[in-house]
């Protein structure tokens, strides 16, 4: 797109309260059947106008059909069995009840690609959409099977991979690949991560991203950050070899945060989303805020290269919160796009 920092969302927002219960993690349906199904693309067509009428310029679908940003894309692979359950440690940080994998694992249908059609249908913007990475798919499972992240993380590209050649063939724009785990795992992430990440993405035409930031703001991830010390470095070891990468766009934590921005110097060259809005906190940002953080990000970011974002899915907020977030990005970016002007 032609627009100067056009703005974009990290991917989830919060859902209606008569589809699932607000401000929670993994929440319950409160549909079921048909009126599920309904329920989703009505939430669905709201979130897209409710993004639009924030002034987002790259709309998604708000992950108004996922319970989760990882699981719900693992149930509808075969060679997972949800009944068997096992509790892992997930990004060395918090302990959760999890899936086995017990065979071989495949996509027998497509996952999102009706999802992707129906918001397609709804908008002439440019549309992203999100999927889970391979090493935070095998991050949180138990492999009972492969017995060996890296043969498991393969897998999962493969899968990734037909999925994103039908996101792209409905019209999707941008294909986003969430990688929290990218942030933990470093030296698998260099060993095998990112060329995993290349395998998903293999031919596809259209853009693509990869997410990788400091999580959702829920108590776990928020106690992890205290331990990080002063300055977050964790970007810095992964950053030259994504830069080395087939990747696009690279989509960053920033705002509020303790990750020193001369770092994204070391991805030069590539697009990035800048997180200009902290999803850890229910205060809303001022257009001012947003600016600061977006003209600190220029420094190292040129600006055709630079997209304003939030630095996370905004899935647990209140809904207003997040509107109200969104609105506060469109105006800050608004703000540097007059500066860039004179
Ligand atoms: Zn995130």
């Amino acid at each position: 797109m032609n627009k100067l920092l056009p703005t974009s969302t990290a991917g989830s927002l919060p859902k209606p309260s008569w589809l699932a219960q607000p401000e929670t993690l993994w929440s319950p349906w409160k549909l079921q059947g048909d009126e599920l199904v309904e329920g989703k693309q009505d939430a669905l067509r709201l979130s897209l106008q409710e993004q639009q009428q924030a002034g987002i310029d790259i709309v998604g679908d708000g992950e108004q059909s996922r319970q989760h940003f990882v699981t719900t894309f693992i149930e509808h692979l075969s060679g997972v069995d949800f009944t068997q359950r096992e509790t892992v440690r997930i990004r060395n940080r918090y302990d959760a009840n999890v899936p086995t994998v017990v065979g071989d694992v495949s996509r027998q249908k497509p996952v999102f690609v009706d999802d992707a059609k129906f918001l397609r249908k709804h908008t002439t913007q440019p549309i992203k959409w999100a999927l889970p990475g391979p090493m935070t798919m095998i991050d949180t499972l138990y492999d009972g099977h492969y017995k060996s992240r890296e043969k498991l993380a393969w897998e999962f590209a493969k899968i990734l991979n037909q999925e994103a050649k039908e996101l792209e063939a409905v019209g999707v724009d941008i294909i986003q690949f969430d990688e929290p785990a990218f942030n933990v795992f470093f030296d698998e992430v260099n060993d095998w991560g990112i060329a995993t990440l290349e395998r998903a993405l293999e031919g596809l035409k259209c853009e693509t991203a990869v997410h990788i930031c400091y999580g959702y703001g829920i108590k776990a991830n928020t106690e992890w950050k205290k331990t990080l010390g002063s300055e977050w470095r964790q970007y810095e070891e992964i950053f030259p070899k994504l830069q080395q990468s087939n990747i696009d766009i690279i989509s960053l934590e920033c705002h509020n945060s303790r990750v020193p921005m001369e770092l994204l110097e070391l991805i030069r060259g590539k697009k990035v989303m800048v997180g200009a809005i902290d999803v850890a906190t229910n205060t809303i940002e001022t257009p001012e805020e947003v600016a600061n953080t977006l003209r600190k990000a220029l420094q190292f970011v040129d600006a055709d290269k630079l997209c304003p974002c939030t630095n996370c899915g905004m899935a647990p907020l209140p809904r207003q919160v997040a509107l109200g977030k969104l609105k506060a990005l469109s105006a800050g970016a608004d703000i540097v796009r007059k500066e860039l002007a004179r």
